[in-house]
């Protein structure tokens, strides 16, 4: 069955994103005085709470660093400034598209196949990445963007998805997620949508059961809309 509409994560999912997050995390850290560093283990282990702001209460309240309480009082100023570090970063250059990203949503669009994405982070984010990803085509590629704070629960929550679903006005079996992590998966498929999964640097020791399929990445096999087609048929009978 062909699917209508496509809903994409971003981060690790459009592009590996997180490395150039933990950057961001560290710049900031620094700018702010906070003798902090995350390192890839540490962060591999915080990725399992979503958000940036939960992310920091996390690391203060599991970790116990040094200024954890200052932190805690400047966490706003400190997503705000990370925020900010990232989209510069990103405007740089630094977060590429993964393979086969493009070329998909490339036939998406041949096909009038609607695009959207269903992100928790921030707009600023998403809006960076798309611009330095797609130029000046970026504003017309996706029809809607549910990013950041604008559902009360994030992923795996499903909120993020039928926020994303209703502004489509498009019936769940109608289209599938693309999700990179356990917790985007699991947000998609609470939603009811078939979900293909592409793990991440940071996501392929998870387990992804219930998705629609798993493979390393857009290109490998090259994933088409026949192939989604395959897959949802064969998919408890999409
Ligand atoms: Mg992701």
């Amino acid at each position: 069955m062909r699917a209508e509409g496509i809903i994409f994560d971003v981060d690790g999912t459009l592009a590996e994103t997180e490395e150039v997050h933990r950057q961001a995390f560290n710049d900031t850290f620094a700018r702010f005085d906070l003798p902090w560093h995350w390192d890839r283990s540490l962060y591999r282990r915080l990725l399992d709470v979503t958000g940036g702001k939960e992310r920091i209460r996390a690391y203060v309240a599991s970790d116990d660093p040094p200024q954890g309480a200052r932190a805690l009082d400047l966490v706003l100023e400190l997503h705000t400034a990370k925020t900010e570090c990232y989209t510069e970063l990103v405007v740089a250059g630094a977060a590429k598209l993964r393979p086969g990203v493009k070329r998909l949503i490339a036939e998406a669009r041949r096909d009038s196949v609607r695009l959207a994405i269903a992100t928790t982070t921030s707009l600023p984010n998403v809006e960076a990445l798309l611009a330095a990803a797609f130029g000046s085509d970026a504003a017309k590629i996706f029809e809607f963007i549910g990013a950041g704070d604008v559902v009360p629960r994030k992923k795996p929550a499903p909120d993020i998805y039928r926020l994303v679903l209703d502004e489509m006005r498009m019936p769940t079996f109608a289209c599938i997620a693309v999700e990179d992590s356990r917790n985007g998966l699991d947000s998609a498929r609470a939603a009811g949508l078939p979900t293909l999964v592409t793990p991440s640097v940071y996501t392929s020791h998870q387990s992804f059961p219930g998705a629609m399929a798993v493979v390393p990445d857009l290109d490998t096999p090259p994933v088409s809309l026949a192939t989604i087609a395959k897959w949802r048929a064969a998919d408890s009978g999409w």
